[in-house]
């Protein structure tokens, strides 16, 4: 898609910190970090929005939502088990959807957030 932000950063006419590539995804650091981790996953063909999506893209959904804990993972905010099972630490994942779900960019992306507490205040 000609002029569209995230595409560009995809054919890497655009710099950004790439943390995950392979032949359909890449995941970079929001250039405005809401919190102490804050990655974005994009497939690399575009989508404007979540409401685009046909029924050939739901492989495509389903690696850019596995690929979230393994990023959490690497850049340290994994849910953590205590010993007798209480679950610790985690992230949030959030796609945000047209102008009232406050999408800005218009390639569809999935945020991941990660460290303590970084939603406090968000919904
Ligand atoms: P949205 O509100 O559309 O869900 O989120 C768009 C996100 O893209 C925002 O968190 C914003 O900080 C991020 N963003 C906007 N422009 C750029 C950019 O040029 N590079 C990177 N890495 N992130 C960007
Ligand atoms: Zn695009």
């Amino acid at each position: 898609m000609d002029n569209c932000l995230f595409c560009k950063i995809a054919a890497q006419q655009i710099p950004a910190t790439v943390v995950y590539e392979d032949d359909e995804l890449l995941a970079f650091k929001d250039i405005n970090p809401a919190a102490p981790v804050h990655l974005l996953i994009i497939p690399k063909r575009h989508i404007s929005t979540l409401s685009d999506v046909q029924p050939e893209d739901t492989v495509v959904l389903g690696k850019m939502l596995a690929l979230a804990p393994q990023l959490a993972a690497e850049h340290g905010v994994s849910v953590q088990h205590d010993a007798d099972g209480t679950p610790r630490r985690g992230y949030k994942t959030l796609i945000n959807s047209g102008p009232d779900g406050g999408q800005v960019v218009y390639h569809l992306h999935m945020h991941v957030y990660g460290g303590p507490r970084p939603w406090k205040g968000m919904h």
